[in-house]
């Protein structure tokens, strides 16, 4: 299933973000984690492609096989080029498609340290269009509501986005935030550019304070006071600390369906409890919200 559909057909979408385990010998985990995500019904599961170093990136195309296959949701396949030759691109878009993956999450990747121009793609968009040129793919791409770090500056950031569109993504997933205002900001910017291709907001729940420190370093995303406040508080409490990291990410949620966003992609982490707890903390209104949606539209 193209997962573009979703968006005409529900008001608000639902959605998991999976990554391989760190090595192929402990595949079982993510089938295990699989076993309990699937109760919570997500309208789609993405999966991704070697975040976690590049000895995961056989993984993708398997694990996306099973959601699919196995689990009957559909897989959104993530997809770096950076330093990829297009036969590599290739071999992975053919195995994708041998598995019936529909839709791909087409992103550059983060540049590695001793990168010097190689590979045959050198951004995002131009894997959209190489991908549109030789398969039938439905194409995800990546937003940045606090700018890429690379981008010189908002315009720029915009700019890109645009060419994503106009390349050929059908829809967007945010990098996670902690502060809706700069969601918000950006949906009001990105207007201005007719960039108008639904975009999800990525929400991550904190739930230890070493995971708040690498997700900063990592994607410069700023914390608000407020959720700094809740750290230090309960810096000595795991359990409250994951608690609290859960109530912040459902208030942040409800506030973002509340504004009307068109879907919601939560960062999983691989931790059923979490996504379990986070779906039940919203799954109410997201159905609510549903339901009148498909009523006034009879
Ligand atoms: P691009 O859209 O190519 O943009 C990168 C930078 O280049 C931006 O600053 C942009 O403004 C600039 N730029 C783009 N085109 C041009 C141009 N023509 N001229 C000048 N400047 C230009 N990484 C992984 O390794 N694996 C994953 O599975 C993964 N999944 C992700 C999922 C999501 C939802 C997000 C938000 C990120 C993910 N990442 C993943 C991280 C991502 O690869 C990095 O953020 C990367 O640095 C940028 O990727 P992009 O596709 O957004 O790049």
């Amino acid at each position: 299933m193209n997962i573009n559909n979703l968006f005409n057909e529900k008001k608000v979408v639902f959605s998991f973000e999976i990554f391989p385990p760190k090595q192929e010998s402990n595949i079982e985990t993510i089938y295990n984690t699989l076993e309990e995500l699937k109760d919570l019904k997500p309208d789609f599961i993405s999966v991704t492609y070697g975040a976690g170093g590049s000895l995961t990136k056989n993984m993708t195309c398997e694990i996306s096989s099973i959601v699919k296959n196995k689990y009957g949701i559909e897989p959104l396949a993530h997809l770096t080029c950076i330093n990829s030759t297009k036969d590599n691109v290739d071999k992975i878009l053919d195995d994708l498609k041998n598995q019936g993956i529909e839709n791909v999450l087409a992103l550059r990747g983060d540049i590695p340290a001793d990168y010097k121009g190689e590979g045959s793609f050198r951004y995002a968009t131009d894997l959209i269009t190489h991908i549109k040129g030789r398969d039938d793919f439905n194409i995800v791409a990546a937003c940045y509501p606090e700018i890429h770090p690379d981008s010189k500056s908002i315009e720029d950031d915009l700019l890109n986005l645009k060419r994503k569109q106009e390349a050929g993504a059908t829809h967007l997933v945010s990098q996670l935030f902690f502060d809706n205002n700069y969601f918000y900001n950006f949906l009001d910017k990105k207007e201005k550019y007719n960039i108008n291709i639904p975009v999800e907001a990525g929400i991550m729940p904190v739930i230890n304070a070493r995971q708040i420190k690498r997700i900063v370093s990592l994607c410069g995303a700023k914390v608000p006071q407020k959720f700094l406040k809740i750290m230090n508080k309960y810096e000595f409490n795991p359990e409250a600390l994951r608690d609290a990291g859960i109530a912040y990410a459902n208030e942040q949620i409800i506030d973002l369906i509340s504004s009307g966003v068109d879907g919601i992609h939560l960062y999983t982490m691989n931790n059923p409890y979490v996504a379990r707890r986070i779906s039940e903390g919203v799954s109410s209104i997201i159905n609510t919200i549903n339901t009148c949606e498909n009523v006034a539209n009879k």
